[in-house]
């Protein structure tokens, strides 16, 4: 499986596509919030060659969801999330208000709800889903355990947690989370956050400060 990860949105978010030899892609965490952020994205899938058959979300928080409506219309796909996140559909364009973006409307509901456990597929990779809640009640990871790489959301970043003072956060709860469930993972498991670089779990669990 290969990822691509483009920046978008004020808030520099990471928007991934997660592709392999089949050509089937999915698109997760789509930020893009301008005509220019769209063709962006969509310029990376024709040139690749890819097919769209995905659209997951680790959360709901705004800078995570400005391109879903666009993606589930361009590539006819609905939203796949953690039921838990949700609420936040509703209040997404109040919430953009707060930081002075306006948008046209709110993200469309997430139509597939993905929960502790579950296991994602297209092409011919596997993405198992794990639920750590702390940063949004909903927050969601993925796991291509085949390839040990990890979709960390806004879980784990590169020296540094989600952050935890949001509606919905736990500061002891994500640690604990991360702890069971990231932190026993391999060494040399990448790990793609929902902000900033690529890092791997050895390197957070010898070097995070917070873990
Ligand atoms: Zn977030
Ligand atoms: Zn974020």
């Amino acid at each position: 499986m290969k990822v691509k990860i483009l920046v978008f949105n004020p808030f520099s978010e990471n928007t991934l596509i997660l592709y392999d030899e089949t050509g089937e892609c999915a698109i997760v965490d789509p930020g893009m919030i301008s005509e220019e952020e769209n063709e962006s994205l969509d310029a990376f899938i024709v040139s690749e060659g890819l097919k769209p058959v995905k659209l997951l979300q680790t959360h709901l928080h705004l800078d995570h969801v400005f391109g879903t409506g666009y993606v589930a219309e361009k590539y006819g796909l609905a939203a796949e999330a953690h039921k838990d996140d949700l609420p936040l559909i509703e209040l997404h364009k109040d919430y953009a208000l707060n930081f002075g973006i306006q948008v046209n409307s709110n993200p469309p509901m997430p139509e597939t709800l993905l929960e502790e456990g579950d296991v994602v597929e297209f092409g011919n990779t596997k993405l198992k889903v794990m639920h750590i809640p702390g940063h949004s009640l909903g927050g969601i990871v993925f796991l291509n355990e085949e390839e040990m790489i990890l979709i960390s959301g806004d879980v784990l970043f590169q020296g540094s947690v989600g952050r935890s003072d949001l509606p919905g956060g736990n500061h002891g709860q994500l640690i604990s989370g991360i702890k069971k469930k990231l932190m026993t993972l391999d060494d040399e498991v990448v790990v793609y956050p929902g902000h900033g670089p690529a890092t791997t779990i050895g390197e957070e669990r010898r070097s995070n400060p917070y873990l």
